[in-house]
């Protein structure tokens, strides 16, 4: 059975995978051999001459880039940190309003203070839980976008069983979506 674009049923798909490392690739090409070589891959590529060129097949290969690994205590650290510097600012501004509305400025810093430390130690538990949670899940990302097609035509991603349904073969699209 022959995949197509749900989107405007050109049967020129392909892998995503296959988009990614070309992109890649070519990224590589540019970096290695100045661009001359880039016009070799790009029919083969088929986005089209103006966007196989430089920054914007960088763009293509990060758009269709693989899921990643989350690296959560890192991220907790880098959130302590930020929570660390901006809650400075923060609590003094809330000292300065309540002390400007009349209830005391002391009353402003213990509630900013009392929030600061609640982010404190919130916000990168939250990061911890977000990221490993994600890398728990990063096997099934990875084969759901082991699983996409990109159209070669319109650039829509899609599912394989997206671009299998029999429905899918409907005329060209309104322009614009
Ligand atoms: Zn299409």
């Amino acid at each position: 059975m022959s995949l197509h674009c749900p989107e405007c049923g050109s049967e020129d798909v392909y892998r995503v995978a296959v988009a990614y490392e070309k992109g890649v690739q070519k990224t590589r090409s540019k970096t290695f051999m100045g661009g001359g070589l880039l016009s070799l891959f790009g029919p083969a590529f088929g986005i089209g001459a103006a966007v196989t060129r430089g920054r914007n097949t960088t763009l293509l290969a990060e758009r269709l880039a693989p899921p990643q690994k989350a690296h959560p205590i890192l991220a907790a650290i880098i959130t302590f940190f930020a929570v660390c510097f901006l809650g400075f600012p923060v609590d003094f501004a809330l000292a300065f309003f309540f002390g400007g509305i009349g209830l005391g400025q002391k009353v402003g810093l213990v509630i900013g203070g009392t929030i600061w430390l609640g982010c404190l130690i919130g916000l990168p538990i939250y990061a911890l839980y977000k990221g490993f949670q994600y890398n728990l899940r990063l096997p099934k990302a990875i084969a759901e976008w082991n699983n996409l097609y990109i159209c070669d035509r319109c650039g829509h991603v899609f599912t394989k069983e997206a671009g299998q349904s029999t429905t899918a073969n409907k005329p060209t699209p309104a322009p614009g979506l």
